[in-house]
């Protein structure tokens, strides 16, 4: 069931404070990873003794308290669940917020008097804030090279093609469901159907408009979640259709060679989030056999989501959890680091939480725990580095996010629209975003 919590725009603080000898937990990158500008605070990170707050916290605010006084209460900064390395409890402890990637989507456009926004998540997720922020406010991404696995695998020169042969074949009969975690060129390809974005705590409620639409639907780019939701909301799951992933199958594929296809009621783009397929049905079992309840998020397998007692997106998860009696116990299956913060906050209320693939025995257990490793690309030093970048005027336009920008992971190499073909595709996504916002408020 979806609660007005779990869609909130207002955050509520996750409460998880630094512990004093506690070392700020995120493997150090390599110096070479850094961009040129943030080199010298990357040396002088990995320089410091330490990585405990008692070391790390100085240092950061030599950078960061300088730059707050600068820009006063025009400053927001803004991280997402899943960020490592601590940064979601240094982001809060700096006044910060951190969220799902709805609630941060509208940052911007809720906070107006916001004028510098400051991201430590995923590229994505900055460039939905900056296309539904107002003209005067900047978005800057405190690591470019930050991208969604995901998102990866329905990048637009990906998309396009396909689109076209579907658009071909169906004309206004189309209607494209871009989850949040794709670019605005998708987002904006969505608009242009008459369609929505959604995320994975509205994913139903933006479906079961789009059913009503009558239209054949094309759900881009998370195939579990799409499945999720379809069942979720009792529609004929043999009757969907996954097309073939670009990253392995390419774009040269015809739709006339995909089974089943006109018949489907909807198409599942055939992407997914490495994170959250590892888990297996035999892990939600062996939790549940010692009296464990399960979660786990809805972008895993449908025979995991099947299986779990709860589903649904990290608000969902983290509001479950903390609104627990103490005594309750957790396996989460999610992403590692939202995993190991919910398990420490949650030790605070007499409420037990694992990691849903921490288990120890063959045939079980996997990796265990894995993080979203891009997301953490975002580090102390790219903080600090990015906040004395800002205040002296320096920041190099690589970390200013505007709508429509592209950039290539690996290469960092970036490519932006032209300020007329910018402004269509704000106004395409944005229609795809509003009435998400609209579908959203109105349920809730
Ligand atoms: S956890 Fe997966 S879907 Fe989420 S940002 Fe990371 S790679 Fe993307």
């Amino acid at each position: 069931m979806t609660r007005a919590q779990d869609i909130s725009l207002n955050p509520r603080p996750t409460g998880i404070t630094l512990q004093s000898e506690i070392p700020i937990c995120q493997g150090d990158l390599p110096l070479d990873w850094y961009q040129d500008e943030f080199k010298p605070y990357a040396e002088e990170y990995i320089a410091l003794p330490d990585r405990t707050p008692e070391n790390v916290i100085p240092w950061l605010d030599s950078y960061i308290k300088p730059a707050q006084e600068h820009f006063g209460d025009s400053l927001l900064l803004l991280a997402h669940y899943y960020m490592g390395g601590e940064i979601v409890k240094l982001v809060e402890r700096y006044g910060g917020k951190v969220a799902d990637s709805y609630a941060l989507a509208l940052q911007a456009s809720k906070n107006p008097e916001k004028k510098v926004i400051v991201e430590s998540a995923v590229h994505f997720m900055a460039e939905a804030i900056a296309t539904l922020a107002n003209d005067d406010q900047q978005v800057w991404i405190t690591n470019p090279k930050a991208g969604c696995t995901m998102e990866m695998m329905a990048k637009d020169w990906m998309v396009r093609p396909i689109e076209e042969q579907l658009i071909s074949k169906y004309g206004d009969d189309l209607l494209v469901v871009a989850y949040m975690n794709t670019s605005g060129r998708i987002k904006a390809l969505a608009g242009r159907t008459g369609g929505a974005v959604c995320t994975s705590s509205n994913a139903h409620l933006v479906v079961e408009w789009a059913r009503k639409q009558q239209k054949k639907i094309v759900f881009i780019p998370d195939e579990h979640l799409g499945r999720n939701t379809a069942a979720k909301l009792g529609m004929d799951i043999s009757k969907l259709v996954t097309l073939p992933n670009p990253l392995y199958d390419g774009i040269d594929w015809k739709i006339e060679d995909i089974d089943g296809i006109d018949a489907a009621e909807m198409l599942l783009w055939g992407g997914y989030c490495g994170v959250h397929t590892i888990f297996t049905p035999e892990q939600v079992v062996w939790w549940q056999r010692k009296n464990w309840r399960v979660l786990v998020h809805p972008e895993s397998t449908l025979e995991v989501v099947q299986a779990a007692d709860g589903s649904g997106s990290t608000a969902y998860l983290w509001n479950e959890v903390m609104d627990s009696p103490a005594g309750t116990k957790f396996a989460v299956g999610t992403e590692g680091h939202f995993v190991r913060n919910l398990k420490e906050q949650a030790k605070t209320i007499g409420v037990e939480v694992m990691h849903l693939a921490d288990i120890e025995e063959d045939g079980i257990s996997t990796i265990g725990g894995c993080g979203c490793a891009t997301m953490s690309r975002n580090d102390p030093p790219h903080l600090a580095g990015m906040l004395d970048l800002l205040r002296k005027g320096e920041a190099p336009d690589l970390n200013r996010v505007l709508a429509g920008d592209t950039v290539d992971e690996t290469t960092a190499k970036r490519e932006r629209l032209t300020g007329e073909e910018r402004t269509v595709m704000i106004s395409d996504a944005k229609l795809a975003l509003e009435r998400m916002i609209e579908i959203t408020e109105a349920a809730s």
